[in-house]
């Protein structure tokens, strides 16, 4: 099959032929019809995540169709429209069997643990677990954002946030996820304040239903903007870029009892973030952390998608096929835009 690989950390990817995937014995091989370029594929390939070993395939919010089945697998067959969480469960593990497959203390993640979705096949395990059919009425493009940052950006809302109706919700960071979590706060009544560096972004956030937009480019201190902006504060805030600066203003930006949500991922090259506890403390903050969504959790919102609540095709803004990849992850390093770039390995 042809597949997205790199050799070393950070040196130029290249399409090129490599042995098909088998699939494991909980397993399934996916025929890759469309998979998503997200900043966690370019974390993996700088070498920011201890689990990639070289060579390397990258590739993790994926949908597409079953190819082949191990054989202890029960509920897939060949031709199955599916897709899966970036966390791939055992399903064993305490965690597991207390529902929380999303922290599952043996989980594989594609493109990460092993070559993922930057390919034509890829492989996945405890297929039983962790596949989600998707409903015929969602393309697979549209499916594939659903893996990482709209599932993530959901779970973060609606589970860990506890987002409700007349709530100020803040953003900080408006790509893939934070785009996502603006729409799914808005769509749940919330009023969200959406916080980027880039005009595009929060022009896009404002579309997905912001209310209220921070150039962070332009105003020094964001978190007081988003005070002033919501008459106090927000009652919850997400820090969906993950980066010490945006962690600490979107805790400084929450009112009394807020809520903080960590979504963005904070890299341990950057060392540990400091978060401002003291605040933390004398207003009663709950700080919280959010890891994709496990994929029994996932038929309320493809109710919503179904239904057209929630349009993560919106979030799509380009396509393209594999041999663009090694010129995309690139530029994710200096631009990392706006919307969600969809892969398309057979187009
Ligand atoms: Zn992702
Ligand atoms: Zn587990």
């Amino acid at each position: 099959m042809r597949a997205v690989v790199f050799e070393r950390f950070g040196e130029p990817a290249e399409v090129r032929e490599v042995a098909d995937p088998a699939p494991p014995e909980h397993g399934v091989v996916v025929r890759v019809e469309a998979t998503g370029l997200c900043r966690s594929d370019w974390h993996a390939w700088q070498g920011h995540d201890p689990d990639v070993t070289l060579p390397h395939v990258p590739g993790h919010e994926l949908a597409g169709v079953v190819a082949a089945v191990g054989d202890r697998v029960e509920r897939w067959r060949p031709g199955d429209r599916v897709t899966v969480p970036f966390v791939c469960a055992c399903g064993t593990c305490p965690s597991c069997a207390a529902g929380d497959q999303q922290v599952c203390e043996r989980q594989t993640q594609p493109g990460f643990t092993h070559w993922g979705s930057f390919a034509e096949y890829v492989a996945l395990e405890h297929a039983d677990v962790n596949l989600v059919a998707v409903p015929d009425e969602l393309s697979y493009g549209t499916a594939a954002s659903l893996g990482c940052r709209f599932a993530t950006a959901f779970r973060a809302v609606v589970t860990q946030g506890r987002v409700a109706a007349g709530e100020w919700v803040a953003v900080h960071g408006c790509g893939g996820v934070g785009l996502s979590a603006v729409m799914i706060a808005a769509a749940s009544g919330a009023r969200v304040v959406a916080v980027d560096v880039s005009p595009r972004a929060l022009e896009l956030a404002r579309t997905f239903g912001a209310a209220e937009c921070v150039d962070a480019s332009r105003v020094p201190d964001t978190a007081a903007a988003v005070r002033d902006l919501t008459g106090g504060g927000a009652q919850l805030s997400l820090d969906a870029l993950g980066s010490p600066v945006t962690c600490a203003a979107s805790v400084n930006g929450l009112r009394r009892r807020g809520r903080h949500v960590q979504v963005g991922l904070l890299p341990s090259e950057t060392g540990t973030t400091p978060v401002p506890m003291a605040r933390a403390i004398a207003l009663e903050l709950e700080l919280l952390g959010s890891h994709g969504m496990a994929a029994h959790a996932y038929p309320p919102m493809l109710e919503l998608v179904r239904t057209g609540v929630l349009r993560p095709d919106l979030l799509v803004t380009s396509t393209i096929g594999l041999d663009a990849v090694p010129a995309a992850l690139e530029a994710m390093g200096t631009a990392p835009g706006a919307g969600v770039t969809v892969i398309e390995p057979w187009g």
